[in-house]
């Protein structure tokens, strides 16, 4: 697996490519360092040492296989039989770990000793700081002004972790600018500096690379249903979209299995026609956002418009190239979930299940009543988190 060899139509190409969007849109400056990722990822990845610190990790580290979870009360609801992913159960209480570790054991590889990131909410910058800790690199994050003083507790755990948080205080201060300022940081600094994206986004090979490392979802969940149901096939799979490393991980196994329908739920915000939402596909058009082309929301004249969400990592006003062709050419069904709907989901899931999500699996969730599965029919959730850093926000609905 050392170039790529994809025959599959939702797969990536070798020019970086889902159908009509992704590719490589930087500065002439970054060249050299996005060029020596796309030249040696494929590579490094399949290297057996590479591959057995990985898996080690993500046994041992994160707690994986997360559990598959037959959810008999919220199945019993909807009159179907409904499954989660527990990704909620990873270390850091996320995904992005998964993520994360795959992109920092690469960065040794290629021989960087220091990492940089850009964070909004500051998950991705908690998952950051945790490997960079793990593995004793330095570890630089931007993250806006705003968002500094929005998000204290998330700034304290990269202190903690032994991270130095850099304050974005061009532009509107937020996550747009955070990456400004850590691709800037990248172009100083080629030689001894990973920069670690935190979802499917980004230049090629990016959104490529992190979906890889997030397969591991989808994966275990054909093992698991396999050994539960005698199938490895379900009839859906849903998952939340902020840029949509939740969902590539929980749909890349299934792509070519076209009998199972992939599902993503994206931030409506307060309503699509509301003026708030992050409902990307439904407001957006083609156009260049961090390094890739894809589906972005934007004014006629092409400034990106900010994105508004009940949930800070869905706050994105793009999504990844990926998702741009599973919507454009009809592989997975999108459905834009209001703030209510999110915050009605997590309290059923509490009280039905035990199980306090994150705001942005509450909208994985919340696609339940329009999906009308059947009885007999298979649903996959992916519980991309857990709720513990959302209790402020559901404080004020109890
Ligand atoms: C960051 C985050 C998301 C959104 O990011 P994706 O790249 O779309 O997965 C979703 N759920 C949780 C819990 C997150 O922390």
């Amino acid at each position: 697996m050392t170039a790529l060899q994809n025959q599959s139509a939702y797969q990536v190409n070798e020019r970086g490519y889902y159908g009509q969007f992704g590719g490589a849109y930087i500065p002439e400056m970054l060249y050299p360092n996005v060029e020596e990722l796309r030249d040696n990822y494929l590579k490094i990845i399949a290297q057996p040492d590479f591959q057995e610190e990985f898996q080690g990790l993500l046994r041992d580290y994160v707690g994986r296989p997360t559990p598959l979870y037959l959810a008999q009360r919220l199945s019993d609801k909807y009159n179907t039989t409904i499954y989660l992913k527990r990704e909620d159960l990873c270390h850091t209480g996320a995904h992005k770990i998964n993520n994360t570790i795959g992109q920092i054991l690469l960065a040794k590889r290629l021989g960087k000793q220091k990492i940089v990131a850009e964070t909004g909410a500051g998950q991705h910058g908690v998952a950051t700081a945790t490997v960079c800790a793990l593995m004793g690199m330095e570890c630089i994050v931007y993250m806006g002004e705003i968002d500094i003083q929005r998000q204290a507790p998330n700034v304290a755990r990269m202190k903690m972790l032994g991270a130095e948080v850099r304050p974005a205080s061009s532009g509107s201060k937020t996550l747009k600018d955070a990456t400004n300022e850590a691709m800037r940081h990248w172009i100083n600094n080629p030689t001894d500096t990973h920069y670690i994206i935190g979802s499917v986004v980004g230049p090629h090979p990016y959104p490529d690379m992190v979906a890889r490392f997030q397969s591991v979802i989808s994966e275990e969940i054909k093992k698991q249903l396999l050994e539960k149901t005698g199938s490895e096939l379900p009839d859906y799979v849903i998952a939340c979209v902020g840029g949509g490393s939740n969902a590539a991980g929980a749909f890349y196994h299934f792509l070519d299995d076209e009998s199972v329908k992939l599902v993503a739920a994206e931030a409506g915000g307060h309503g699509i026609t509301s003026g708030l939402s992050a409902a990307t596909t439904f407001l957006g058009k083609i156009g260049v956002l961090h390094g890739s082309k894809s589906i972005l929301m934007q004014t006629e004249d092409g400034q990106v418009v900010e994105p508004h969400s009940i949930s800070a990592g869905l706050d994105y006003p793009g999504i990844g190239p990926m998702h741009a062709h599973l919507h454009d050419s009809h592989r997975a069904l999108f459905y834009a979930i209001t703030d209510d709907e999110s915050i009605a989901s997590a309290m059923e899931l509490s009280k039905l299940e035990g199980i306090i999500p994150a705001l942005e699996s509450a909208h994985a969730l919340a696609v339940l009543p329009y999906l009308k599965a059947a009885p007999n029919e298979t649903v996959v959730i992916n519980l991309s988190g857990r709720g513990d850093k959302d209790l402020a926000t559901y404080m004020k609905y109890l």
